[in-house]
């Protein structure tokens, strides 16, 4: 596939207490690099921006007021494409930020000027970084302005620039039958070609701390690529090179296909 989206959770790039994962971050810059020497196309879909800014700001807690997320995701986006930008450097790869709401979906000609800018992004080598404009976006009762989680945005993106591959990195090995953090008998699910209300039953709550989706935003992503007849593999980001071996076609995590 020579159009790949690739999307990293907060568990990826930070560690427990917020400080950012350099380590991965490295790993992920570098893998992505190599991708695109290869004559790829990549898009990343980064989170964190919250998370980041919390470690920054010396807040511990993810506070429930939406504002002061907003102010918090603010500080840790520009902490995070610095770094980015840093780090992609040393392998010569050139980035752009992208921050989207939910009018790519809604309004045609959002619509297209996104799909405009990726394309054109695409087209000079640079890698685009994507992440949720969380000033704009605010979800309200009648102002669903929101994906709500970068799972179902790498979706979107994916599936708005035809990429045939979306690549999720997680703090999980994939998509296990019930949730294994709780149920020492669960089993990973190497493929799964079809999704459904049993599917879901599995997701069980939220995951971590700081992120946000757990595996029922994802399992909504795998259903969108699904439907575009697209595939989406879910894998544990510990050590981003793994990208190579997936895409070496290695039953990694789990494919949905
Ligand atoms: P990220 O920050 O990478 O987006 P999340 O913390 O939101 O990750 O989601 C991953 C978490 O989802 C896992 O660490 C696990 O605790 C939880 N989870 C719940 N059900 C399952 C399941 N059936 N298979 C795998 N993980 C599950």
């Amino acid at each position: 596939s020579a159009r790949i989206v690739v999307k990293v959770g907060t568990s990826t790039l930070t560690h427990a207490n917020g400080k950012l994962n350099l380590k991965a971050i490295d790993q992920l810059c570098y893998t992505l690099s190599g991708l695109v020497n290869e004559g790829k196309q990549v898009v990343l879909v980064s989170s964190g921006a919250i998370g980041v800014g919390l470690g920054l700001l010396g807040i511990d807690e993810r506070p429930s007021s939406i504002p002061q997320q907003q102010a918090i995701a603010a500080v840790g986006q520009t902490q995070l494409m610095t770094v980015y930008q840093q780090r992609f450097a040393i392998y010569g790869q050139k980035i752009g930020q992208i921050l989207l709401t939910h009018d790519v979906v809604d309004y045609p000609i959002s619509h297209q000027n996104v799909l405009n800018t990726f394309e054109n992004l695409l087209q000079l080598n640079v890698i685009p970084i994507v992440n949720e404009n969380d000033t704009v976006a605010v979800d309200e009762l009648d102002h669903h302005t929101k994906f709500g989680d970068n799972d179902q945005l790498s979706a979107i993106v994916a599936t708005t620039i035809d990429a045939d591959l979306l690549i999720m990195l997680s703090d999980i090995d994939g998509f296990f039958d019930k949730n294994p953090r709780k149920y020492a008998d669960a089993v990973l699910l190497p493929r799964i070609g079809h999704i459904d209300e049993q599917t879901f039953e599995g997701a069980g709550g939220q995951g971590t701390k700081l992120g946000t989706g757990g595996m029922t935003t994802k399992l909504k992503a795998a259903q969108k690529m699904l439907n575009a007849d697209k595939s989406m593999i879910l894998a544990n980001g510990e050590n981003p090179s793994i990208i190579f071996k997936l895409l070496q076609g290695e039953p990694i995590g789990t494919l949905f296909q």
